[in-house]
């Protein structure tokens, strides 16, 4: 008999709420063709905790989160909250949260579905074969480093700083090669060693570190090449690890490969198997509350945690095949759809997904 697995859950904004009601069914789901037994807690986060708390993060949202063995998240932010002060902002509760449960890396799984490659702007023999990994460090960097404005003789100045410590890239590094040993074996590092102090530091780091993987092929490249490689030869990259900003950057860049940000699932991980699980996508605003948002990047996140959390590991190939399957057949959300037409809701989605999940 499984033992409970806590999930604290966080809807969110805009389709967070959507696309995690969704998701929700494929944990019922999986309970019943497994045996598992999950006890889910929701609450407040992000824009709607702004509203009704007066903060982004809420102390019983976090202690929640604390309490849980791993967090489904939904997406924060949108229109209503652009113009508030930082503290009063949904992205400051995902800053915060990630940092208060000590989640150091972000992990975001590239993959292309032979099925969607008519939905890639890129040429589809250029994709054939892509399957990469973006680790990117979550906790330092630029959006961490102190901030300030000052008066100066040219007008108001804008400062922020970017620092990062040797432990910081050590433990992201270690993971990143960890994760390439279960893989092809190739690891790319990103850095702007070329100009920035913190990206020699980086790669001081790494060079220093490679050798304990002598199994793993290793090349550093720059922020701005890899950017272009991306498009150019996507398949060659296996797992690529960067720092903060950076990570961000390239993380969506290498989510428009696949065709839609509504495919692409992530994880935050720290020390241990405890993890944060969501969708790459953001609330979107523009088709929130219309019901048709794809949610197959949140219910891809649920098997990503049975995978990285639970070590469940046929519950979460359960799901990834039944989206294939789904897929197979054809169905799509308006994102994915060739003929818009022919576009299904963030329900039917679901239910054909649940519909589809088979031991
Ligand atoms: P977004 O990802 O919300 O939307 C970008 C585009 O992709 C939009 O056209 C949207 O309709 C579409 N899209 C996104 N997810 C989709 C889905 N599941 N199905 C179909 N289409 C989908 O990014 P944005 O517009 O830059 O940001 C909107 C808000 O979300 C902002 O407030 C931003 O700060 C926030 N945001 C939150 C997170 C998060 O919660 N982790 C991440 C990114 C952005």
């Amino acid at each position: 008999m499984a033992d409970t697995k806590k999930i604290a859950i966080l809807p969110g904004d805009g389709i967070g709420p959507e696309v995690i009601a969704e998701a929700v069914k494929v944990l019922k789901k999986t309970e019943e063709l497994f045996g598992y037994k999950f006890e889910t807690e929701s609450n407040l986060f992000g824009g709607i905790a702004i509203d009704e708390k007066g903060t982004p993060l809420p102390q019983e949202t976090l202690e929640m989160c604390k309490r849980a063995d791993a967090v489904l998240l939904g997406a924060v932010g949108g229109p209503k909250w652009d113009n508030n002060p930082k503290e009063l902002r949904p992205e400051t509760g995902l800053l915060g949260i990630r940092k208060a449960l000590g989640l150091f890396s972000n992990i975001r799984p590239a993959v292309i579905f032979d099925c969607l490659k008519e939905a890639s702007t890129l040429k589809p023999e250029v994709l054939e074969g892509t399957d990469l990994i973006v680790v990117r460090e979550l906790t330092g960097g630029i959006y961490f480093g102190e901030k300030f404005r000052r008066d100066t003789d040219n007008g108001q100045e804008a400062v922020d700083t970017c620092v990062y410590n040797v432990k910081e890239v050590e433990r992201i590094v270690h993971q990143a090669f960890q994760i390439a040993r279960t893989r092809r074996k190739k690891l790319c590092s990103v850095d702007k060693a070329n100009v920035l102090e913190t990206s020699r530091l980086w790669r001081e780091t790494v060079n220093r570190i490679a050798p304990e993987y002598p199994d793993v092929e290793l090349e550093h490249v720059l922020v701005d090449n890899c950017a272009m490689q991306l498009l150019r030869r996507p398949s060659s990259f296996d797992v690529i690890v960067t720092e903060n900003m950076f990570g961000d950057i390239l993380s969506d860049e290498a989510a428009m490969l696949t065709g839609s940000i509504g495919m692409l699932s992530s994880a935050s991980l720290g020390e241990g198997s405890f993890g944060l699980y969501e969708p790459v996508h953001g609330s979107a605003p523009d088709i929130a509350g219309q019901g048709i948002a794809n949610p197959i990047a949140t219910i891809l996140s649920v098997a990503l945690m049975f995978k990285l959390s639970f070590n469940y590991q046929e519950a979460g190939d359960v799901i990834e095949n039944a989206v294939k399957n789904v897929l197979d057949a054809g169905h799509r959300t308006g994102d994915i759809a060739v003929d818009k037409s022919k576009a299904i809701g963030t329900t039917a989605m679901g239910d054909l997904i649940v519909a589809a999940m088979k031991r």
